[in-house]
């Protein structure tokens, strides 16, 4: 009861607080009709009669838990409006309550009947448009109807006393609130499945399939939310832009399958060197970018020049056995925070970038000194 009033502030899903609720006036059902509220209050007569009112409770909680769990207002108008319609009787019932219990409880049975078959027909209908939840539900509502029934015919003098028709209320609720338990816990499953399907789904926008870095369109957002961060932090932020050399010539002597290799261990290269915070894409075909937060250009440069060496230092190994290499050129600036987008930051590193291409390749040159080494 407890935990369902805590999963309800922990995931403010109604069903748990109706399912609390629920518990509550069956417990104190069973604790009124077992003589347990006289025994530990010493209270009896008309004091704790009105708790009777948890016998109309119990089937409002249940319906509400129902149109929630089976979300019938959004997907099942014609049964929503037929659990409302009982919803409505057992409130004027309960309100009249209020005033006068014995006059309401006199039509308690002839409620109880109606409202078995109203939630069982709903149920079977839901079953039959193929709700997933809704066989559980009726297993346990059978359980409910079935041990009331014991009770019901025992009180009606037509069976012998056992302890399974003179306790079938109480049975019968406890193995219910038990099957709708294990509803609420299969719900919370399936939703929380559907939230990791969608953050995988998530995952696989933003990424490259090949590299499983970053690509640009997350780049780009990204990368403008954290200039955003840096310009509120006055920090330092730079961005670099990298090209492999002559890939085309790895594409054309070894075949496009080691390409992908050379382009798969670029990429573990570039985890390898980066920290957490650091924002790495492939932004292309063979060209990164890597956004550096906190990073002033002498950092930066000193980041560049370790891809550069480690880039030059590895290989991967080609059909032929063969030691396959390439070489990478870079381009850096820091990025203005406080001035401009990650945009125009990106075009001054391509600038850099081109003039390390046209200054023989496998070296790192920064827009700002237009220096390259
Ligand atoms: P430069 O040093 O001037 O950059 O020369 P380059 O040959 O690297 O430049 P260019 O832009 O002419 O060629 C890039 C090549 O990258 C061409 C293309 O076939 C190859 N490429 C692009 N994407 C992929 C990919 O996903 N896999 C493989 N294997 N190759 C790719
Ligand atoms: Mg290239
Ligand atoms: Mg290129």
């Amino acid at each position: 009861m407890f935990y369902n009033g805590l999963l309800y502030f922990a995931t403010s899903k109604k069903e748990n607080i109706f399912y609390s609720l629920y518990l509550i006036s069956g417990l104190v059902w069973i604790a009124l009709s077992y003589g347990l509220i006289a025994k530990a209050f010493n209270a009896y007569g008309d004091a704790v009669f009105v708790l009777n009112l948890s016998l109309i409770t119990m089937p409002i909680f249940l319906i509400l838990f129902m149109m929630a769990i089976f979300e019938t207002r959004k997907f099942y108008p014609t049964e929503h409006r037929i659990l409302q319609g009982m919803l409505a009787l057992l409130v004027v019932t309960f309100s009249y309550g209020l005033f006068d219990i014995a006059m309401a409880l006199k039509p308690a049975s002839s409620l109880a009947a109606l409202m078995m078959v109203v939630t069982f027909s709903v149920s079977i209908s839901l079953f039959r448009k193929g709700h997933p939840l809704v066989k559980f539900f009726l297993v346990g509502h059978t359980f409910f109807v079935v041990f009331n029934g014991f009770a019901v015919i025992y009180y009606k003098g037509l069976i012998e006393p056992s302890y399974i028709n003179s306790h079938g209320v109480g049975i019968g609720i406890v193995l219910e609130a038990l099957t709708l338990a294990f509803i609420i816990s299969y719900r919370i499953k399936v939703l929380e499945d559907i939230r990791s399907r969608q953050g995988e789904l998530k995952r696989q926008a933003a990424t490259d399939p090949l590299t499983r870095l970053y690509n640009r369109r997350h780049f780009m957002t990204e990368g403008e939310y954290m200039v955003e961060q840096a310009r509120a932090a006055g920090q330092s932020l730079s961005v670099i832009a990298l090209d492999i050399d002559h890939f085309k010539a790895v594409n054309d002597t070894h075949g496009h399958n080691i390409g992908d290799l050379v382009l798969m261990n670029m990429a573990d290269i570039f985890r390898q060197f980066s920290r957490d915070q650091d924002l790495v894409a492939r932004f292309g075909g063979e060209e990164f970018v890597i956004l550096l937060p906190g990073a002033d250009y002498a950092e930066a440069r000193g980041y560049a020049e370790r891809i550069r060496k480690a880039v030059q230092a590895q290989s991967v190994e080609g059909v032929d056995g063969s030691a396959v290499r390439v070489t990478v050129s870079l381009g850096l600036t820091e990025v203005n925070a406080a001035m401009e987008s990650v945009e125009s930051a990106l075009n001054r590193a391509d600038k850099a970038l081109y003039e390390a291409k046209a200054s023989g390749r496998n070296c790192v040159c920064y827009f700002e000194a237009i220096a390259c080494g």
